[in-house]
């Protein structure tokens, strides 16, 4: 399968925004093919291999998709708790290294 446009992507709720409280800290997902990344908008990152190895900064599949979702507000929201923050970007990154 090849890879889901960014409409039909957001529109299977594959972008996801983790709020952590009481900060509010937020960290926003993608759900790709493989892995689930993890997507800064405001700093333009994303945890992909295709970002990684030199795609233009900002813009790739996954920042379009997460921008596409905010614009629309079309995405799960999942509250956590300050104290899992650290389990949780953990097991983000362990999901992102073992995959593509
Ligand atoms: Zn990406």
């Amino acid at each position: 399968m090849g890879t889901l446009g960014i409409k039909e992507a957001v529109a299977e709720g594959r972008v996801k925004q983790h709020i952590f409280l009481p900060s509010g800290r937020q960290v926003w997902t993608v759900v790709g093919r493989k892995a689930e990344h993890w997507v800064d908008p405001h700093r333009g990152y994303c945890t992909c291999p295709a970002y990684y190895f030199g795609g233009p900064a900002g813009m790739c599949y996954h920042i379009k998709c997460q921008g596409y979702a905010n614009s629309t507000s079309n995405f799960d929201t999942i509250k956590f708790r300050d104290d899992e923050f650290g389990g949780f970007v953990t097991g983000l990154v362990d999901d992102t290294l073992t995959a593509e």
